[in-house]
């Protein structure tokens, strides 16, 4: 494959892992066209979604499902074609495939038959977003999509914590559903002052970027009901330098309250709730995690 250049027409035997825009139709590669336009078949996630791309551009080359549900015996399938010299491209919905999305179980299956794989770069949201979120591009951790549930994100974004030793950029995919839930949660991990990026619709019409102190930031998105996909971005810290920007534990502050204005523990947590822009469940849940660990 290493071969095959821009001078060279015809495209070489193996497995092409293309990007595809992700939203704007002009981003794509003279090469990603070439490439579409080359191979026998394109394996898509959904073959609407990519037909339109290709209708765009003229491109009349077979189309095949593989999606996440079907990505293991549609691999197995593939696989066999490219034992017998097949030229086969991976496409997704948009970006790069095996980002958040199926592709990873093909590549590793033509790697171990000894199938020439070939990534034809082009976009991914997490790097269009990180290059103009304003936060340190030098050390950024991907984590893709979080899991949805409340308990479980909280506990994955405190291992993350846990797992830097110096700032470091935090990109993560997230649903404009639970984009207010996951930024309570950062503030409960790293302090209402920690910055945050979130950036929403790139390359489409309603692109922009909302940038500020997660505090902030979360009061914004609380008076506007954002749609559409997004990107979020969190100057992270490492725990000991995120302790100094966190209000300290939620029982030794309760027991303040308690005692020094005569709260009962319920009016205590609602104050407390107020004072560090959380839901009062949020601090709850803390609590309950403190007496866990002893705190
Ligand atoms: N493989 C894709 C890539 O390379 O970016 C990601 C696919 S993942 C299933 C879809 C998620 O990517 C969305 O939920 C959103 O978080 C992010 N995303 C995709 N397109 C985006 C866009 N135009 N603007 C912001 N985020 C986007």
């Amino acid at each position: 494959m290493s071969e095959t250049n821009e001078t060279h027409p015809s495209l070489a035997p193996g497995l092409y892992i293309v990007a595809t825009p992700i939203g704007n139709l002009e981003d794509i590669t003279l090469r990603a066209l070439r490439v579409l336009r080359g191979v026998d078949r394109i394996a898509c996630e959904d073959t609407r979604q990519t037909r339109k791309l290709l209708d765009r551009y003229g491109i009349f080359t077979p189309v095949i499902s593989s999606h996440e549900h079907n990505e293991a015996d549609r691999s197995r399938e593939l696989l066999e074609q490219l034992r017998h010299g097949a030229r086969i491209a991976v496409v997704t919905d948009a970006g790069t495939p095996g980002i958040s999305d199926p592709g990873m179980i093909l590549v590793a299956a033509a790697i171990e038959a000894g199938v020439a794989v070939c990534a034809i770069p082009g976009p991914s949201a997490v790097l269009a977003a990180l290059v103009a979120s304003g936060l340190d591009t030098e050390r950024f951790f991907f984590a893709g999509f979080l899991p949805p549930r409340r308990g479980a994100r909280r506990t994955a974004l405190e291992e993350l914590a846990a797992s830097f030793a110096r700032p470091t950029t935090l990109v993560l995919y997230e649903a404009p559903h639970r984009i207010l839930d996951t930024l309570e949660d950062i503030q409960a991990v790293w302090g209402g002052d920690c910055h945050v990026a979130l950036a929403r619709e790139l390359t489409k019409i309603h692109e922009e970027y909302l940038r500020g102190r997660v505090r902030e930031v979360r009061e914004e998105i609380q008076v506007r009901n954002l749609r559409g996909e997004m990107v979020l971005m969190i100057e992270a810290r490492p725990p000991a330098d995120a302790a100094n920007h966190r209000p300290g534990n939620v029982r030794q502050r309760l027991a303040e309250l308690e005692s020094s204005e005569g709260l009962t523990e319920k009016d205590a947590l609602k104050r407390l709730a107020r004072e560090r822009g959380v839901a009062k469940s949020e601090l709850w849940r803390e609590l309950q995690r403190e007496k866990a660990r002893g705190r």
